[in-house]
């Protein structure tokens, strides 16, 4: 079997067989498939497409390039989530904590950013310290203690996978079902955990655009975990506009803080309560929203967050002083020019700037910029008057500020009529 073939039968547009791509997985999993072939083969896959049976396929091969993790050793059932990935998406932060205090454990293994979407590994490495690669021994143990971890692909868990979705960071070719559906399951199928919930993305900042294609990749999603022996739910929600106010690593995380104690913004605590509901219901444990409010403010998710942090290496009096954090201090304001309503913010370009920042990756390489990122002070149906600021961006180099500027200028769309708040969680399905 040559690559060559392989890319040139999906280039073509052909359906390709479980051997072929095993052999690409593995390949390139073992370094014998260079990386300006993967990237065609990827390309061609953007443009072309994978059927429900090479879509599976293409899983369980990522799958197989590694280890599975092995649960069985933590008591209480084992639950886990993840997001198809969008623009200020810090929910794991808060979700992780709150769904811990009931009783369940979560031991997560998440990826770093992707295309203009913020990564929860960086997120977390904003925190001075933190480690978010420890061995396996390490990782259950701070599960049992804590109740939840989450790491980035530690041991040898789908290789295939970190390899891949580096790769495609850098080769435009994030948004596509398949590659998004086996990226994703095949790391929650490795994980271990028992079920699983589905953040599905839907907007101008996610890589699904329309709600048809969030159905159809929850739906892929839900088919390959079911398949495989276990449960999960997806539940689709709203990124037309950035979630939450934060948008940049570290700021990210003083947000999620903010969330523990009970003072995060209203969509980011409608969406987390909802993923916490969910999750626990495929636990078998019924909670109301006034449940998981009052579990929050019992103050028991922050602790938690905060034991998990000083388990990982990272300094816990952050939760506790979040100016620890590594913010910028050299801030410029975005001032609105006219009167009227925030009828848009194009999450996408929100999350351009702040890679534009050096808050995400352009090539593999790059090292990214904890400190950057951008801050909403208005979101969609609030009202504007002539001056009003509508966002501050945090820089570190000036040479990076005025692009980023105009980007955060050009996202916001004033209307002169009323405008009606968006809805956050569009559908849950089973
Ligand atoms: N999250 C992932 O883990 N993989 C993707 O491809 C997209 C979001």
């Amino acid at each position: 079997m040559r690559m060559y073939d392989i890319i040139k039968k999906k280039r073509d547009g052909f359906e390709l067989t479980e051997e072929e791509i095993r052999f690409v997985v593995q390949g390139y999993t073992r370094g014998e498939i260079p990386d300006y072939q993967m990237a065609a083969f990827l390309m061609a896959v953007y443009f072309r497409g994978m059927n429900e049976r090479e879509t599976y396929d293409l899983t369980i091969a990522m799958l197989d390039s590694g280890d599975r993790l092995d649960l069985s050793s933590l008591s209480g059932i084992k639950l886990d989530k993840h997001s198809s990935g969008g623009v200020g998406d810090k929910i794991s932060f808060v979700v992780l904590p709150i769904a811990a205090s009931f009783g369940i454990k979560i031991a997560k293994m998440s990826g770093r950013g992707l295309g203009h979407t913020g990564g929860t590994i960086d997120k977390l490495e904003s925190i001075p310290g933190m480690k978010t690669s420890l061995d396996k021994e390490q990782f259950l143990k701070v599960v049992e203690e804590v109740g939840f971890s989450i790491v980035s692909q530690t041991e040898n868990l789908v290789p295939a996978d970190k390899k891949i979705y580096a790769l495609r960071d850098a080769t435009a070719t994030v948004e596509n079902l398949s590659l998004i559906a086996s990226s994703i399951v095949s790391k929650k199928l490795a994980a271990g955990a028992d079920a699983i919930v589905f953040d599905v993305k839907v907007g101008s900042g996610a890589f699904m655009k329309d709600l048809d294609q969030a159905r159809k990749l929850s739906s892929l999603m839900l088919d390959i975990v079911k398949r495989n022996g276990k449960r999960a739910k997806a539940v689709i929600s709203n990124m037309d506009q950035p979630l939450g106010k934060m948008v940049g690593n570290a700021l990210e995380v003083l947000e999620a803080i903010e969330c523990l104690k009970g003072q995060g913004p209203r969509d980011v605590m409608e969406l987390s309560y909802t993923l916490v509901k969910e999750m626990l219901d495929l636990a078998g444990v019924k909670v109301s929203f006034d449940d998981i409010e009052e579990k929050v403010r019992s103050g028991e998710p922050l602790k938690r967050f905060k034991k998990f942090v000083e388990m990982h290496g990272g300094d816990p009096s952050i939760v506790d002083e979040p100016t620890r954090l590594p913010i910028s201090r050299d801030v410029v304001e975005v001032r609105a020019q006219r009167e009227g309503y925030v009828a848009k913010i194009d999450a996408e370009r929100i999350g351009i700037a702040c890679v534009l920042l050096g808050g995400g990756r352009s090539k593999k390489e790059d090292t990214i910029d904890h400190s950057v990122g951008v801050e909403l002070l208005k979101k969609v149906s609030d009202p504007v008057a002539v001056n009003d600021v509508l966002a501050r961006v945090y820089y570190s180099k000036k040479s990076d500020l005025e692009s980023a500027l105009k980007i955060v200028e050009s996202a916001y769309v004033l209307s002169e009529q009323a405008v009606e708040p968006l809805p956050i969680v569009l559908e849950v399905i089973e």
